[in-house]
């Protein structure tokens, strides 16, 4: 960090920051009109936005969103990981909403200034990074259910912890609410499938696990995602991840630990998983590790998936520990970018 990218004396050091909570002081915000396509971007105080409380945004949930990172190298430059990846999903989400969607080249200017703003809030080199949420809402006023006809893409900026040693969490797999069903907005990232997935989690912590897991809309016996995370179970002799369906998000962490794995010559299968299996797996002593995938999370351990009277346990977490270390190798800038993945900002 140069001098004149102090970290901010307000903020606490970045391994104390709880994830979210300290905002950023600037939005960079561009709004769309129906007629007149995207307008020029602005850089706003963020108490400065507005979204009226009669807008389609806040009352029918039109609004989808992604969540990326900006990292500091060792060399205090600034890189964003993945945002081509980042900017395809915001457009599959914002069409699976019939909500404009941003050409690619302004959405990475856009995440670009969000990042030059805010160079004090990156923290240093491997303490953690800029998370940033560009949101994309419908505007107009009015409380008839239609098609907005204005929009606006903001990105709003919060810094966050180093992934790398994320505690093992417990989760409970619910078996009678759903997130997503096919033919439904599971693989859009828009407000809606969060709002469904509220109760279940606080189902899942009030049993004292720290999450729900989600299962398929229809049998209700297949491992979908996590709350904010894909899943993944290690066998002795392979790696399991739940097939990319109707109802899943496809994250980009997930896919950056299969190509990892793939790197590494790691058979890898991506299957239905049901909870029978996790059983059968468990008594043969195949089961060696379950872990999540996400931004946030990085790659989390599972220590445990409980349902009804059954439960099954990671005996292990190395397979986990190596893939967080690659990541954040990976997004730090210590690894070589094999795959193209950091972009300078
Ligand atoms: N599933 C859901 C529902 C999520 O919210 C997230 C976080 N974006 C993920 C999976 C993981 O996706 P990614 O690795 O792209 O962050």
């Amino acid at each position: 960090m140069s001098p004149a990218e102090r970290w901010p004396a307000h903020l606490p050091e970045p391994e104390a920051l709880s994830f979210g909570r300290y905002l950023a002081p600037f939005v960079v915000v561009a709004e769309h009109d129906a007629q007149q396509g995207w307008l020029p971007l602005e850089v706003l105080p963020r108490h400065a936005v507005r979204l009226d409380i009669a807008s389609g945004g806040l009352q029918y949930g039109l609004s989808v969103f992604e969540g990326l990172k900006a990292y500091r190298d060792a060399a205090a430059g600034l890189h964003l990981f993945r945002p081509d990846a980042h900017c395809q999903r915001l457009a599959h989400s914002a069409r699976q909403l019939h909500l404009p969607v941003m050409p690619d080249e302004l959405l990475m200017s856009m995440m670009r200034r969000a990042v030059d703003v805010h160079r004090d809030h990156v923290p240093p080199y491997r303490r953690g990074a800029l998370y940033l949420r560009p949101t994309l809402y419908a505007l107009e006023e009015g409380l008839g259910l239609k098609a907005s006809a204005r929009h606006a893409l903001c990105i709003v900026a919060t810094p966050c912890s180093a992934t790398s040693v994320a505690p093992a969490r417990r989760l409970w797999a619910e078996r009678e609410l759903i997130r997503a069903a096919p033919g439904g907005l599971g693989t859009a990232k828009t407000a809606a499938n969060y709002a469904a997935s509220m109760l279940g989690a606080q189902r899942a912590r009030a049993r004292g696990y720290d999450d729900a897991l989600w299962l398929d809309a229809a049998e209700h016996r297949y491992l979908a995602e996590a709350g904010t995370m894909n899943l993944f179970i290690v066998l002795r002799d392979r790696v399991l991840t739940p097939p990319l369906d109707a109802c899943i998000l496809a994250g980009i962490t997930r896919d950056s630990v299969l190509r990892r794995l793939a790197d590494r010559g790691v058979p890898v299968e991506q299957r239905p998983i049901a909870l029978d299996d996790l059983l059968h797996w468990q008594s043969r002593g195949e089961l060696l590790e379950c872990f999540g995938t996400g931004t946030a999370a990085g790659v989390a351990p599972i220590a445990e998936i409980g349902w009804d009277a059954a439960c099954v346990r990671s005996i292990d977490t190395q397979r986990s520990t190596q893939l967080a270390r690659q990541l954040a190798d990976d997004q730090d800038g210590v690894a070589d970018d094999l795959h193209g993945w950091r972009i300078a900002v």
